[in-house]
């Protein structure tokens, strides 16, 4: 048989995913319900207890088909945020937006821009189109916008940045986001990822930019302070010709019904989300306290994780692994010696605390 595949397939990365709980109890011999999944930012409170109602609402209506346009939430969020309908577009997670971005702006010799040490999927959705990337250094596991923008030539069509970042975590505030756009050429498009913002207490707001015609797309999702990542459900907000397209990039049913009432109630469930923020605070100082007391080199500023340097970081995510706890190796982002741990309940941390000193 003669291989036809195009080209960028052959040479796209695999994106490696935390692993999962049943993987690691296999492969270890392990009970399932003694490991510690400290791996992909998911919230450890399980999930708003609003949506899991909202779930259990619907299940009867499984034989339809989900709505296409996801009425009852772009109304929501449209009131939410003070935008208009048209200005949203729905995506299975927001992995999934990041896909239509990617198809839709770049093709063979367009250029991306974004961090070395930021969200993979930048990457392999520029290469499934087609184009070119251009990542740019994170001195001190922190974005150098003065780099990023040195970075952009006729050729870039998109900037991606991550706000906090993954996996370091850094945080940009709202006048070093607004300046870099505004240096933007036209040209390009900027796409902000906020998958972590909410943990934040001030976010970035880009809506004036948008209001203002530029080319901006903010990027959202319900799996990491909503607790809905098993759903798959998020979104993005830019002016309407860029929702538009890529409405036309969509599969007519690409978000589940399920995900959809899901997300309605999560937006109201106030309570839970103000209470992962603080299990989240609580534990970031739980980490960083043990972490100063081990005398060991730790990141740690936004998001629901912490980046921790130890010697042979592979074969202490192995160690940790055989000890019931999966944190996250950064091999791939090209930071050989952190563990990326995700911060959990006070319980959680501390045996993941106590399984890495077990491990040193
Ligand atoms: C988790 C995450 C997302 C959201 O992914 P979903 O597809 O919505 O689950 C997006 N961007 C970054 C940087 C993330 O870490």
């Amino acid at each position: 048989m003669k291989d036809t595949v195009k080209p960028q397939i052959k040479n796209l990365p695999v994106y490696e995913t935390g692993k999962p709980i049943e993987y690691v109890a296999r492969e270890f011999g392990l009970d399932p319900d003694n490991i510690l999944k400290m791996a992909s930012n998911e919230n450890p409170l399980g999930a708003s207890p609003k949506a899991v109602k909202a779930v259990l609402d619907h299940v009867s209506g499984l034989n339809y088909y989900p709505d296409g346009t996801c009425y009852n939430l772009r109304q929501k969020l449209a009131k939410l945020w003070n935008l208009k309908p048209a200005q949203f577009v729905f995506g299975n997670g927001s992995n999934e937006i990041l896909e239509f971005i990617a198809q839709c702006y770049v093709d063979k010799g367009d250029e991306t821009v974004f961090g070395n040490q930021s969200f993979i999927v930048y990457k392999l959705a520029t290469i499934f189109a087609g184009g070119t990337c251009v990542g740019v250094e994170m001195p001190g596991l922190r974005y150098d916008l003065d780099r990023m923008l040195d970075a952009v030539t006729e050729k870039t069509k998109i900037v991606f940045i991550t706000n906090p970042n993954n996996p370091t975590g850094c945080v940009l505030k709202q006048d070093e986001i607004v300046n870099f756009v505004k240096a933007l050429p036209e040209h390009v498009l900027f796409c902000l990822d906020e998958a972590y913002t909410e943990f934040e207490d001030s976010q970035v707001d880009l809506r004036p930019l948008i209001a203002e015609g530029r080319n901006v797309i903010c990027l959202r999702t319900f799996s990491k302070i909503y607790g809905l990542a098993g759903l798959r459900i998020g979104y993005s907000y830019s002016n309407e010709t860029i929702a538009g397209y890529l409405n036309r990039a969509r599969e007519p049913f690409n978000v589940n019904s399920l995900a959809q009432v899901a997300a309605v109630a999560a937006l109201d469930d106030d309570e839970f989300v103000s209470r992962s923020r603080r299990i989240n605070k609580e534990g970031r100082r739980q980490f960083e306290k043990a972490f100063q007391e081990m005398g060991l080199q730790y990141f740690s500023e936004g998001g629901n994780f912490v980046m921790v340097k130890v010697e042979d970081a592979p074969g202490k995510f192995v160690e940790m692994q055989k000890r019931g706890v999966i944190v996250r190796p950064n091999v791939g982002y090209g930071l050989p010696d952190w563990l990326r741990i995700t911060i959990g309940t006070p319980e959680q941390n501390q045996r993941c605390i106590q399984e890495l000193k077990n491990t040193l």
